[in-house]
């Protein structure tokens, strides 16, 4: 028995593993020959400028279509490839096919929009991730800025080491956001001086915006805050008028959510792009 983290590997099924540990192996070997079948896919979900109702960007968001089981969710097999280093091949496969999309859609005369790209712990703790991004940007042709990347409030624990990794991100001309923000942990102090863009309220906190004062109240000062750190504000998961109008007053800059629209294929983007007129 063994395990190792890189593709190509195998890890063999141990009588009396547990039934958690046996359901988690299954899943590792399904997803090591999904990476190989090429059973994933990119939904992009459009991010909405508040004051012009323009979408301005989209968050590319991995799919994986399995042959019997159909749509898995990230949330199902993003935490154990991110346990198995699998991530690390799938995250970069992502960022890939995201910025050759963009620069696509660009080619194609289509509105110039950021295209978003979650990054998880073990890609960013890569010693060669702002070589890998440079050389992505290089080989798909997208210019620096339209693309945009995600890390946590968890990721960013290490100050010393975050900062330096994001000082190479940005020195690249990337922009960075703070996803889920507002769940995490991470100190105010060291938010004023990591050089980031924008803030991204996380949904749990939209979701009761309306009925719930205290995430009323957590949404609107994330707002203010990002004003005065001179940082964009986004809210994601926003799903209706009465949320939209909230942030809206709260001065809040753009949304994401099914509001707007849900993740959709390349193609159907395309079209929502085209047209670009939402509201
Ligand atoms: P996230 O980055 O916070 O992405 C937002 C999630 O909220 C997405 O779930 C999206 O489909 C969902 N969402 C968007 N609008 C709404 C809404 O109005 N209402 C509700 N209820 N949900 C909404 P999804 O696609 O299932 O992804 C879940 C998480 O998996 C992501 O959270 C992200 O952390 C992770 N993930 C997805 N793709 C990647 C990837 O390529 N790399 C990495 N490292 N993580 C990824
Ligand atoms: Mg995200
Ligand atoms: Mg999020
Ligand atoms: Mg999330």
């Amino acid at each position: 028995y063994h395990a190792k983290n890189q593709g190509g590997s195998y890890q063999y099924y141990r009588p009396g593993m547990n039934r958690k540990s046996h359901d988690s192996w299954l899943l590792e070997r399904e997803l090591r020959k999904g990476l190989e079948r090429e059973e994933f896919m990119v939904y992009y979900q459009p991010q909405m400028d508040i004051a012009t109702g323009k979408i301005i960007g989209a968050e590319a968001l991995i799919r994986w279509i399995h042959p019997e089981k159909g749509f898995v969710s990230p949330g199902e097999f993003i935490p154990l490839a991110e346990e198995i280093g699998l991530i690390v091949p799938l995250g970069n496969w992502v960022l890939d096919e995201a910025c050759r999309q963009n620069k696509l859609w660009q080619e194609a005369g289509l509105p110039p929009i950021k295209i978003g790209v979650n990054l998880s712990f073990r890609q960013f703790i890569q010693q060669d991730l702002a070589r890998t991004v440079a050389d992505t940007l290089e080989r798909t042709r997208l210019d620096s800025s339209y693309l945009d990347l995600e890390i946590t409030e968890s990721m960013t624990m290490e100050v010393e080491r975050a900062m330096e990794v994001l000082a190479q991100l940005r020195s690249l001309g990337v922009s960075i956001s703070m996803d889920d923000f507002g769940t995490g942990y991470s100190s105010l102090t060291h938010l004023t001086k990591f050089p980031i863009d924008k803030l991204k309220i996380d949904q749990s906190f939209v979701r009761n915006i309306i009925d719930g004062a205290n995430d009323a109240a957590i949404a609107a000062t994330i707002v203010t805050m990002a004003k005065n750190l001179k940082l964009k504000a986004i809210a994601e998961g926003v799903e209706t008028d009465d949320q939209l109008q909230f942030l809206q007053r709260c001065g809040c800059d753009e949304i994401q959510g099914y509001w707007l629209s849900p993740p959709v294929p390349a193609e159907k983007f395309e079209r929502l792009l085209a047209s670009n007129s939402c509201v």
